[in-house]
C-alpha cells in the first residue's frame, strides 16, 4: 500500500475528531470532507478567520482501546494500516509545498500504548520542524494515558494539542470503556496541559482544544455545560467541541467503508441500549450546545444563565439565548441609545460586532427608529421585541 492509500484509510477514520476544526464558527462544515479527490483535506478556519484547508489524518489505526462509540476499538477485525513518522512528515511537507494548507492535524488510535503512540506523532512533528524546516500550524492530539514527558515533548513542537474529554464525568466514561481511566487519563493530563500553557506556563503559546461525544452515554447538556464551562475557566481550555454521536460507525453498509472493515457488527451501545431520538435530533443537540458554548465564551453569560428543561437538556425547538431572553422578561426592552455592549449581548439577534457597533455608532448619527440601526433584516426580526429607543 503506498502512501496515498494509507492516507485514505487513515483520514476516513480521523473524520470524527472536530478539535482541529481551528476555532471555526461552523464546525459542523469541518465535518465535510473535501472532495476533490484528496480524502485527508478538510476545510477549516485559519487564526485570523479566514477559510482554509488542514490536512487531517490518524498515523494509525489499530487501537489498543475498548471505547464502545469507536470503530476502531480493540475487538474490531479490520486491516491494521500505519504511517511511520518520516513517511508522514515527508508526504505531508512535499504535499504542502505544492498546495497551499494552513496545516497538519496528526492523530492516532493508541498503538500499543498511549506513550509509544506519543512517540510516533512527536517523531513526526519534530522531523517536519527539524529536517524540513516546517515553521506552520502542527496540531497534535494527545494520547490518553500519555506521561508528563510525552506531552512535554509534543508542547515543544506544537503550535495546538487536544486531548478530548468525552463525558462529562467518571461515570458517563464508566459506561463506554472498561480500559481508560477518567482521571489518570484524561483529567489528570489535561490538567498538566493547562498548566503548561495557561498563563505564565512554559508553553503559553500553544492552543488548546477538547470534544464531548455527545449521546453515546445518558448524559444531559446540563452535565456536559457545567463540566465546559469549569474548563473554560479552571483549565483556560481554548476552545470546545460538541460531536454528535453517530451510530453505525464501522458499518460495513456505510459507502466507503467496505474495503476497511472485513468483518465487523453494526455498531451499537451494546451495554447501553438504542439512542433515543432521530439522527436529525442529535444534530440539533449538537447545534444547540454550539450556541449555548458561544453565550459562555463570546458573549459574557455564564453556566448559571443557561436555561434547561426538566430533563436537564437545552430545548431543541429554541435557540438558548432566545430562551434566556423570554424567562427574563425584567430585563427588556433594552435601549439602543443608552444600554451597554453587556445588555445589548443580551439582545436575540444582536452579536458581539452589532453591540459594538451600536454603541460605537452612537454619537456620530442620530437614531429616530430601529430601522437606522441599519441591521440585516433577519437580525431585526429577532432583535426587535427586545429594543426600544
Ligand atoms: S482510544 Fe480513541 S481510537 Fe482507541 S478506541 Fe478509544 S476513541 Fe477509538
Amino acid at each position: 500500500m503506498d502512501t496515498q492509500e494509507k492516507l485514505d484509510i487513515l483520514s476516513r477514520d480521523a473524520q470524527y475528531d472536530l478539535s482541529c476544526a481551528c476555532g471555526t464558527k461552523n464546525p459542523e462544515e469541518h465535518r465535510k470532507k473535501n472532495h476533490t479527490g484528496d480524502g485527508w483535506l478538510y476545510p477549516t478556519t485559519t487564526a485570523s478567520g479566514g477559510p482554509g484547508i488542514i490536512l487531517k489524518t490518524l498515523m494509525g489505526n489499530r487501537c489498543a482501546n475498548d471505547c464502545k462509540y469507536c470503530p476502531l476499538r480493540v475487538e474490531k477485525d479490520f486491516r491494521p494500516v500505519a504511517l511511520s513518522p518520516y513517511e508522514m512528515a515527508s508526504f505531508f511537507y512535499e504535499f504542502q509545498l505544492k498546495r497551499p494548507l494552513i496545516g497538519i492535524f496528526l492523530s492516532s488510535a493508541v498503538l500499543g500504548d498511549g506513550d509509544k503512540t506519543m512517540a510516533m506523532l512527536v517523531s513526526t512533528a519534530e522531523i517536519l520542524r527539524k529536517h524540513f524546516g516546517y515553521r506552520g500550524y502542527i496540531h497534535l492530539k494527545i494520547i490518553p494515558g500519555a506521561s508528563r514527558a510525552s506531552i512535554e515533548s509534543a508542547l515543544s513542537y506544537a503550535s495546538a494539542v487536544s486531548l478530548n474529554i468525552e463525558t462529562p464525568g467518571a461515570k458517563h466514561f464508566s459506561r463506554l470503556t472498561n480500559m481508560k481511566e477518567y482521571q489518570k487519563d484524561i483529567i489528570d493530563p489535561l490538567t498538566f496541559i493547562a498548566e503548561q500553557t495557561g498563563r505564565g506556563g512554559r508553553f503559553s503559546r500553544v492552543s488548546t482544544s477538547s470534544q464531548f461525544i455527545v449521546g453515546a452515554s445518558d448524559e444531559s447538556d446540563q452535565e456536559i455545560l457545567s463540566y465546559g464551562s469549569r474548563m473554560y475557566s479552571n483549565l483556560q481550555m481554548g476552545r470546545l467541541y460538541y460531536s454528535a454521536y453517530q451510530g453505525g460507525l464501522g458499518d460495513p453498509s456505510i459507502p466507503g467503508e467496505q474495503n476497511r472493515v472485513e468483518k465487523t457488527e453494526q455498531l451499537t451501545l451494546f451495554d447501553l441500549g438504542p439512542q433515543k431520538g432521530t439522527s436529525a435530533d442529535a444534530l440539533m443537540r449538537e447545534h444547540r450546545l454550539y450556541q449555548a458554548d458561544w453565550l459562555l465564551r463570546k458573549y459574557g453569560f455564564s453556566y448559571d444563565d443557561l436555561v434547561f428543561g426538566k430533563s436537564g437538556n437545552l430545548n431543541l425547538q429554541k435557540d438558548p439565548k432566545l430562551i434566556w431572553a423570554e424567562s427574563h422578561p425584567e430585563k427588556f426592552p433594552v435601549s439602543v441609545k443608552r444600554a451597554s455592549k453587556e445588555q445589548l449581548l443580551r439582545v436575540p439577534g444582536i452579536g458581539p460586532s452589532y453591540a459594538e457597533r451600536i454603541v460605537g455608532g452612537r454619537g456620530s448619527c442620530a437614531l429616530s427608529s430601529l430601522e437606522d440601526l441599519r441591521l440585516p433584516p433577519a437580525t431585526l426580526r429577532k432583535a426587535r421585541t427586545f429594543l426600544e429607543m
